[in-house]
């Protein structure tokens, strides 16, 4: 999310992580070239702790055993025996924790980048948020040819409304049935859940719910601007993007600020909200946080995407990322306008705030990160554990924040029978960690392997997948004034 936008244009150096991309698939299917145990695969952790992420206890010296891909047995290991065909990893003085989900990302044209970065980062799960379907089209054909990819959702392409500019993933609407027809749409594309933006008008936003219902699909999304979060959430709207429109709903300035502030581009929008929160109503809004909790309505904060957004010089983790992203990076960051830089900061002074609140009040939340090159140093999955931190500076204990990437997504996703927790039953997405999570949230990048439907992958291969690029520094890049395409000739209001 961000609140300009320039035309990409850089290209991608993909040679070296599909070499390395063939480590992983490798890797990945090694088990199935013994053809005697194809029938009864198994994977048993020893000694492991694991972290019950429902409660917060810590069980020690326990053996998980993974069969094909599902957790089949757990237990004390003293008193569990292994099979001799099993493939045994010592977890000796390592934590397991359920695989992470980013409930928010782009992954736009950079899968063959960001997949091996979700998984080197243990993100074994994915809610994509917003793309055009050849992009869909290109992740399907290359995980169905074998990529190693984490569990993807995805939403189809935004549907907004408002004046079409050049964003590949947006439907800008201007009809109900120009909606409905979109729904219908992203529904054949496979989408899990429909996307909206902030600028689709209230009749048509609720002609989309109504659509989506057919299909039994959530909404989700930015809350549009001519919608009252109150509304929303009663209409059943699902994942409130970015916590836009909390700060209006909880003000005693709503209706005055839906009457006068002009709110037609998200700098207007978000000056409406600053505006708001000097205006708290603290009754208005436990009846709003209570509502959030009865129709389960789940904030993404993305504290992350607000705080990249401030940043006035390229993540030293970068290296991660292509030098031409990290180039583009560098122009945005240098046609940044001062006052929107400020803008931010107070934003992000905030945003804690609310996070605070809704947690205080009970208010469960997702983490997601708005990850995507188009926002500058967005790396994926690296954001994904700057966001548990900041969710811990916001309020939130360490078990919380592992909830938001672990147990949470699971029950947004009603998939608590397969995901969310390390129990006999579920799917073997786990993340094997040096050091405890819950005495400190620093301590999910402590990573050692990752197991993804059953399948190991240690740190080492991981990271053989990932490759990197030299950092770039915003003051080397040359400013290119007479470059038609040059950053600073293209800003425009968006966001994601
Ligand atoms: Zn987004």
């Amino acid at each position: 999310m961000s609140l300009i936008r320039r035309k990409r244009c850089f290209k991608k150096s993909l040679a070296g992580v599909m070499a390395l991309m063939i480590v992983l698939t490798g890797c990945v299917n090694s088990n199935s070239a013994n053809k005697d145990h194809e029938s009864k695969q198994m994977l048993v952790i020893q000694h492991a702790t694991i972290v019950d992420v429902k409660s917060g206890k810590l069980t020690k010296d326990q053996t998980i055993t993974i069969t094909d891909n599902k957790i089949s047995h757990i237990g004390s290991s003293d008193e569990t025996d292994i099979p001799d065909y099993a493939k045994v990893r010592d977890a000796k003085g390592q934590y397991v924790i359920p695989g992470l989900w980013d409930m928010h990302v782009h992954l736009e044209e950079n899968y063959k980048n960001a997949f091996p970065l979700l998984l080197a980062n243990g993100v074994t799960g994915v809610r994509e948020m917003g793309a055009a379907f050849k992009n869909i089209d290109q992740w399907n054909t290359s995980i169905q040819a074998g990529m190693v990819a984490p569990r993807l959702l995805y939403a189809g392409m935004t549907l907004n409304g408002g004046p079409a500019d050049d964003a590949p993933h947006m439907r800008y609407l201007k009809t109900e049935e120009e909606a409905r027809e979109a729904v219908r749409l992203n529904a054949e594309k496979g989408a899990s859940h429909i996307k909206v933006y902030s600028w689709l008008p209230r009749p048509l936003f609720l002609a989309v719910m109504d659509e989506a219902k057919k299909f039994n699909l959530p909404v989700v999304g930015h809350l549009p601007v001519e919608v009252r979060a109150s509304e929303a959430i009663q209409l059943g709207f699902k994942s409130i993007e970015h916590m836009h429109g909390l700060f209006i709903a909880t003000s005693s300035m709503e209706d005055e600020i839906f009457k006068t502030a002009d709110m037609s581009d998200l700098l207007g929008y978000s000056t409406a909200e600053i505006k708001a929160s000097s205006n708290y109503d603290p009754k208005k809004a436990e009846k709003l946080f209570r509502s959030l909790k009865e129709k389960g309505v789940w904030p993404v904060p993305t504290l992350t995407a607000y705080l990249n957004m401030a940043k006035t010089e390229i993540d030293s983790r970068s290296k991660y990322v292509p030098t031409a992203v990290q180039e583009s990076w560098a122009e945005i960051i240098r046609a940044t306008p001062p006052e929107q830089t400020e803008l931010v900061h107070v934003i992000n002074s905030l945003n804690p705030t609310m996070v605070q609140k809704l947690n205080d009040a009970g208010v469960p939340m997702l983490a997601g990160t708005d990850s995507s090159y188009e926002l500058t140093n967005m790396i994926y999955g690296v954001t994904l554990h700057d966001e548990l931190k900041l969710l811990v500076q916001s309020g939130l204990t360490p078990l919380q924040a592992l909830q938001t990437a672990t147990l949470n997504p699971a029950k947004y996703l009603k998939r608590e029978q397969d995901l969310g927790t390390v129990e006999v039953g579920k799917l073997a997405d786990l993340v094997l960690l040096n050091k405890n999570p819950l005495e400190d949230i620093n301590n999910t990048t402590t990573i050692s392997a990752v197991v993804l439907d059953g399948k190991l992958m240690e740190k080492q291969t991981l990271d053989q997948a990932v490759k990197t690029y030299p950092v770039v520094k915003v003051a080397d890049i040359k400013v290119k004034p007479t470059d038609p395409n040059a950053a600073s000739n293209k800003i425009i209001l968006h966001n994601h």
